[in-house]
């Protein structure tokens, strides 16, 4: 595997970061999934966008312009020879001095990874998903603000571990005021009647690409789509439910803190939906070879 370290490319072994790099003392960094399918990266643009949006607002100076780092993204996925793969771009801080001090850090530092990623278990697509929701509560938007896609994910791992703990693979994250927010790594949608409801991003939901496209894709079926605040009565009463996320693609749930979604089983338009998606991932993108 041929990974990019700030401009290079070295081997797994070689791809070392050092113990000083604010990205590891304190999560002090930012990052982007994105998925390649068929020979073209995915919403590259989208990602490359709001890579450069979570950079702003922890006043982190990305090193790449935005077409430099579109075309390092798509250089580390030709040099590991891969049409379908999964790619983690990451930019930390950079190397600092003990201490939280950013202005420590003169330069940030730019690794992509292109490889694999199972996020969940194959036959759970199928079958569906029971999630539940947990204790820990999505980080406040006045805190750190959950658009921004930092280095940061103590608050979904502690919920991703509460949801384990549970015996289930996802957490559903409500906000302090008790709104449903997101799970710990995809965005959430329910169906009602038809309508395509999902959280706003002030209920402390991510701008999911993954999101923003099954809204488009939706529009297009005819599907009205709403962005309200949600509580854990409509999920329960909810007719279908799935997740949404670059990793996870699209996951229908099936059973919500013990209550039964609809018939229990991926419903009619989250299937469509599903269908939809994937028709659209295997003609659409930015392409890897023979520009
Ligand atoms: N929410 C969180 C907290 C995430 O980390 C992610 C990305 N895995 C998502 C939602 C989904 O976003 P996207 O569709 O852009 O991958």
């Amino acid at each position: 595997m041929k990974i990019y370290l700030d401009g290079k490319f070295c081997s797994e072994r070689d791809a070392k970061v050092s113990v000083f790099d604010h990205g590891l003392l304190y999560g002090d960094g930012v990052f982007e999934g994105i998925r390649a399918y068929n020979g073209r990266v995915f919403k590259l643009k989208e990602h490359i966008d709001r890579l450069f949006y979570s950079a702003k607002a922890i006043l982190l100076d990305i090193p790449l312009t935005h077409a430099q780092m579109m075309k390092a993204t798509v250089d580390t996925i030709r040099a590991n020879k891969f049409r379908d793969c999964y790619v983690r771009l990451i930019v930390t801080r950079g190397v600092g001095t003990l201490g939280l001090n950013p202005r420590s850090c003169k330069n940030p530092s730019v690794i992509i990874i292109a490889g694999k990623i199972q996020i969940y278990p194959a036959e759970l697509y199928a079958r569906g998903m029971d999630i539940v929701t947990v204790p820990t509560v999505r980080n406040l938007h006045s805190a750190v603000n959950p658009a921004i896609k930092s280095l940061n994910y103590l608050n979904n791992i502690l919920a991703k571990i509460e949801a384990n703990n549970a015996g289930v693979e996802e957490a559903v994250m409500l906000n302090a005021e008790g709104f449903v927010s997101e799970c710990t790594a995809d965005n959430l949608f329910i169906i009602k009647q038809g309508v395509l409801h999902t959280p706003p991003n002030y209920a402390g939901a991510l701008y999911g690409i993954t999101r923003g496209t099954v809204m488009e894709l939706a529009e297009q079926l005819g599907v009205k789509v709403s962005e309200t605040n949600l509580t854990r009565y409509d999920l329960f009463n909810a007719d279908e439910c799935f997740i949404t996320g670059t990793g996870a693609e699209i996951m229908p749930v099936i059973k919500i803190d013990g209550r039964i979604i609809g018939t229990g089983k991926p419903g009619p338009l989250s299937l469509k939906l599903i269908e939809a998606y994937h028709a659209m991932t295997k003609v659409s993108g930015e392409p890897i070879y023979n520009k």
